[in-house]
């Protein structure tokens, strides 16, 4: 059995290999070749902690495991991260553990290598404006994904305390793009794409915000009650995601789906899109929107790659089990 410590993960695995991997797995799961099990998230009761597993098979990868992890708040105050995930791969063959991996960077990653998967196939190719909505610790993996899937030429960003973009605009002038912090209004009015990345339980992005022709593509909702853009955008939008089972549960769509003003048949795998059974967007004033749920599947596709990366390095620790 492998271990490849989380410390490790930086140097083995970067957006190019968890795009790859992402939208690989995405392509399964619309093919019907691969599959989650249900997730199971609970308040343990200790340590104020929210405690989970997201699991499921790959037939075509052979990928098969669960993530472990959860949000333990205290942490920040013992120097750990407060969200703490690792990632158990077992040989689809005999069951036996084949690697225990580090899940915090991974989870970061698969989470970016989603939007900018939606972004590739999605976003009008001609889109020259990226909006962030969101300034915590997921947005600057954003930000540096989806900005490689087009020649944008401007970042605006809105986060509810402003003071916090300091960190996206470090990213935009790596990157050599101009930046600006902006009202909701202007971001929707000049942003080809958008990614909102916050954790709300109200509609933050609303449907007149928004242009004609836009992408967006909605990351931070992944738990029933979160929301981030209005059911009205939803029901305008051409709907895309990475599971219809999740986005309806827990996922952006809840909301329309329960307010009656988008219908469960209507949302498409971004799978299919990959894989040529859907056409996308079929026009530049078309609205797609993409509700990224985030799948045990992505997780367990970037592990695997990173598994790979550190036995072909000799990084990985080889533990009889
Ligand atoms: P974080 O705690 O570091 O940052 C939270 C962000 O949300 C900040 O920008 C904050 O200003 C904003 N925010 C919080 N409450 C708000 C409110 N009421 N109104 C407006 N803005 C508000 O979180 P993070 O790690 O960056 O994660 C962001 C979201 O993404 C979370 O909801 C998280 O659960 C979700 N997430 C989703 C996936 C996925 O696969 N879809 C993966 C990882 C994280």
């Amino acid at each position: 059995m492998f271990i490849v410590p989380e410390k490790e993960i930086a140097a083995l695995i970067g957006r190019q290999d968890s795009f790859t991997a992402v939208e690989k797995v995405f392509a399964s799961m619309a093919a019907k070749s691969a599959y989650n099990f249900p997730v199971i998230r609970e308040a343990i009761g200790h340590a104020d902690a929210l405690y989970g597993f997201k699991s499921g098979f790959d037939r075509e990868a052979l990928n098969l495991g669960l993530k472990s992890g959860g949000y333990w708040p205290g942490n920040a105050e013992k120097g750990l991260t407060n969200h703490q995930s690792t990632i158990f791969l077992f040989d689809a063959d005999t069951g036996k553990c084949r690697a225990i991996v580090g899940g915090n960077l991974l989870t970061a990653l698969r989470t970016a290598a989603a939007a900018a998967v939606s972004v590739a196939h999605l976003a009008r190719a001609d889109s020259k404006v990226l909006g962030i909505v969101g300034a915590g610790h997921q947005a600057t993996f954003q930000l540096r994904a989806v900005a490689e899937q087009r020649k944008f030429e401007r970042i605006v960003a809105w986060n509810r305390s402003p003071e916090k973009l300091a960190n996206l605009e470090k990213v935009a002038q790596e990157l050599g793009l101009p930046f600006e912090s902006v009202s909701l209004e202007e971001l929707g009015a000049q942003a080809d794409v958008v990614v909102t990345i916050v954790s709300s339980n109200a509609a933050i992005l609303k449907d007149v915000h928004v242009k004609a022709g836009t992408h967006i593509a909605c990351m931070g909702t992944d738990t029933k009650g979160k929301q981030e853009v209005e059911a009205a955008l939803v029901a305008r939008a051409t709907v895309f995601t990475d599971e219809i089972a999740q986005s309806v549960s827990i996922g952006e769509c809840q909301h329309a789906i329960a307010d009656g003003s988008q219908k469960e048949m209507d949302i498409v795998e971004l799978g299919s899109v990959i894989n040529g059974v859907h056409a996308g967007r079929t026009s530049d004033a078309e609205v797609t929107l993409f509700d990224g749920t985030g799948v045990g599947l992505q997780d367990l596709a970037v592990a695997s790659a990173a598994v790979d990366l550190a036995i072909a390095k000799g990084i990985a620790l080889d533990i009889d089990f």
